[in-house]
């Protein structure tokens, strides 16, 4: 299977040096080198023609934020941000628009490429403790096999780790996890997410999973220790 990705990026010089590694890793790519054009990039080629997004933060005529939100509006597709060096601000930004992970600036292109390899073995087989698709209530479905949750039948735009952090929280047995494990066990350990990237997942997925009788979006805060699922049943007593 050819790899391909899409390189966004207004710095010439560091695209060719991601160009060389990918090339040496056998990838193709794209690239495009501002905002608008990736936008078009992404639209011309479609969902499923891309295998991941590499995409800087800023950029000139749209924002890697606005980039972002568009292309994960309309997939689950990896996209890896490029961000200035310890800027926490610039990491939740960027995971807020529906990012995967993240790079700091200046980046090790070797470090780059490892992360892309996760990501994309990642992407072929989820290490899932859930086998079936597993229920909340009457109405949410997380589907292990399709990589979806599903409320009232319909799959709710969430990002691939989104999904992974989720259905780590939802698999039996059900108990308290720290941010640290829900990184390990969700993530994997190539994973550097510092324990605040935990909490913008959670806030995203409250966000889309939230509903009457569950405004926490499933997923109750246990202070002090982590989070845990909260599978009540606010209809039964
Ligand atoms: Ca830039």
């Amino acid at each position: 299977m050819s790899v391909n990705l899409l390189i966004v990026e207004d710095e010439p010089a560091i695209v060719d040096v991601l160009a060389a590694y990918a090339e040496r890793e056998g990838y193709s790519t794209r690239w495009a080198r501002d905002g608008e054009e990736a936008v078009e990039a992404w639209s011309e080629a479609g969902e499923g023609v891309f295998d991941l997004v590499l995409l800087d933060l800023m950029l000139p005529r749209r924002s890697g934020d606005e980039v972002c939100r568009y292309i994960r509006a309309r997939s689950s597709v990896p996209i890896v941000m490029l961000t200035a060096k310890g800027s926490e601000a610039d990491v939740v930004s960027g995971l807020d628009a529906g990012a995967d992970d993240y790079v700091a600036k200046p980046f090790s292109p070797r470090v780059l490429m490892a992360r892309i390899r996760a990501h994309l073995r990642k992407n072929a087989a989820p290490q899932l403790g859930l086998k079936n698709v597993l229920k909340l209530g009457s109405r949410v479905e997380i589907d292990p096999n399709r990589v979806e949750i599903r409320k009232d039948g319909q799959p709710i735009p969430v990002t691939r780790n989104e999904f992974l952090i989720f259905s780590t929280l939802a698999a039996p047995p059900i108990r308290t996890w720290s941010r640290d494990d829900i990184i390990r066990t969700a993530l994997g350990d190539e994973y550097d997410g510092f324990d605040r990237t935990v909490d913008t997942y959670v806030k995203n997925l409250r966000k889309k999973l939230a509903e009457p009788g569950h405004e926490n979006g499933w997923i109750q805060t246990v202070h002090g220790f982590g989070y845990k699922i909260d599978d009540s049943d606010p209809a039964k007593p």
